[in-house]
């Protein structure tokens, strides 16, 4: 069981501890802090799931794929519910009494994921359809306007694939060269050749806040610095980081900041691209069409302000409801509780898996959140999950949009264990169970 007298150390956006909880995250994983946990009453925050009651193959089922897509709170279902029983209609166009009841739940929305982001202007967040498309939107936009045959862009070989693609296709429509930041044996961003990298001049740094697959969680306020004295903007991948640690814009420093709603408690097929207000109002429509316009002749159109030009078209109206209401939500919670609550089980977690012989972890042990990437002996990751999820354990298996580093690993995939703020120690020692019942199916482990 984990020990509850762990302390919990909470991570500023950049992976450093909190000025209130020190040093913690720089322990994390040795097992030797003492200190009481913040109380976290697992049990009244699951009840608030209603998913998490169900059964699946005939075992409770315990949900490790939070990574992927969390789960939603009756509270944001609830929320969703009322706007589509009671208050639905198009925003902005209409004058009637329910499209201003739709647009004033829209734009409040908006209010609640700019303060999540930690802008104090909510005109900087575009809503889109999630971390995917925000990637997409700045490639487009900026990308088109501003990146031109001689210019560099800098990624890293930790990215998603969707802070990856939507830049090969820029540079196959501009002719732009990209580059890639090495990852240490220990799963962390080289920084070194990051500096090498630098020498170019390139006109943007993107990367991920926090890796997916590994869960290193990335030194955001030093890679922007480095990018900005080296002339270049910085594009953060935020949709690992939104729903556990403490983002902030403002202190981060970035240029653009993009996440999603389904992996924080929200609805699937919505997310947020933040700007600096500069750069939007800098940076041409991505898509044309209703709403983003101010004016349109049969000759020419010209644009809305931001955040306005790059929405067009009917949005995702219910869903953007359902972002907000789950920002709210973990505002609720405490986000600092929160992050303390994942780092205990991020450190029962290392201790657990890190006893079992045959088991490999990828990624660092501390400045790291929840996700937990392993294989298990030669047992295919697919296999794995499949004999888990027998006994209702919900994990990923594959590589995670993740090839390029899987390639750097020289692995096809991982087994892949994400925990949220619904999760539990007994969870934990119910996957290692569950493993351990495989490793009987196979035979022992070689
Ligand atoms: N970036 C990272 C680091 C991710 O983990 C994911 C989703 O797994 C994405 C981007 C893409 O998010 P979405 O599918 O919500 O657009």
């Amino acid at each position: 069981m984990m020990d509850t007298n762990h302390p919990a150390g909470v991570l500023a956006p950049d992976g450093r501890p909190l000025a209130a909880d020190r040093d913690s995250a720089a322990a994390g994983g040795d097992g030797t802090e003492t200190g009481p946990t913040p109380a976290w009453d697992v049990a009244a925050i699951r009840a608030r799931f209603p998913i998490l009651s169900r059964e699946v193959n005939g075992h409770p089922l315990v949900y490790l794929d939070s990574a992927a897509s969390s789960q939603q709170p009756l509270r944001v279902q609830d929320r969703v519910e009322r706007y589509l029983r009671m208050q639905h209609a198009n925003v902005h166009r209409g004058v009637h009494q329910l499209s201003a009841e739709a647009t004033e739940a829209y734009e409040d929305a908006r209010l609640a994921v700019a303060a999540h982001a930690g802008t104090p202007d909510p005109s900087e967040i575009v809503f889109t359809r999630g971390t995917t498309e925000a990637v997409n939107l700045v490639a487009s936009s900026w990308g088109g306007a501003f990146v031109g045959p001689d210019d560099d862009i800098v990624l890293t070989k930790m990215e998603h694939h969707s802070n990856l693609v939507p830049w090969q296709l820029l540079a196959a429509r501009t002719g732009c060269g990209l580059h890639f930041v090495d990852v240490t044996a220990e799963g962390r961003l080289d920084l070194d050749d990051l500096d090498r990298l630098l020498k170019r001049r390139p006109r943007l740094v993107a990367f991920t806040h926090v890796s997916n697959s590994l869960g290193t969680i990335n030194p955001v306020r030093e890679i922007v610095a480095r990018a900005h004295a080296a002339g270049a903007l910085a594009l953060v991948d935020g949709a690992q980081a939104a729903p556990h640690l403490l983002t902030d814009v403002t202190r981060l420093g970035c240029d653009f900041y993009a996440f999603s709603g389904h992996k924080m408690c929200g609805p699937t097929g919505v997310g947020a691209l933040w700007a600096r207000r500069e750069l939007l109002e800098a940076m041409p429509p991505y898509q044309g069409g209703g709403e983003m316009i101010s004016e349109v002749t049969l000759e020419g159109s010209s644009w809305a302000k931001p955040p306005a030009k790059f929405e067009a078209g009917t949005p995702n109206i219910s869903g953007v409801v359902g972002f907000g209401e789950a920002a709210r939500f973990l505002a609720d919670l405490g986000r600092e509780a929160l992050a303390s609550h994942e780092d205990a089980l991020t450190r029962y977690a290392l201790g657990q898996l890190g006893a079992i012989e045959g088991l490999r972890l990828y990624g660092p042990r501390r400045g790291r959140t929840s996700v937990f990437s392993f294989t298990y002996g030669d047992v295919h990751p697919h296999d794995l999950s499949t004999i888990l999820d027998q006994r209702g354990i919900a994990i990923r298996a594959g590589h995670h949009c993740n090839q390029p580093l899987m390639d750097h690993y020289g692995i096809a995939g991982t087994a892949r264990a994400s925990f949220y703020l619904y999760n539990s120690a007994e969870e934990i020692d119910a996957l290692c169970d569950g493993l351990a019942m495989a490793a009987e199916v196979f035979h022992g482990i070689s």
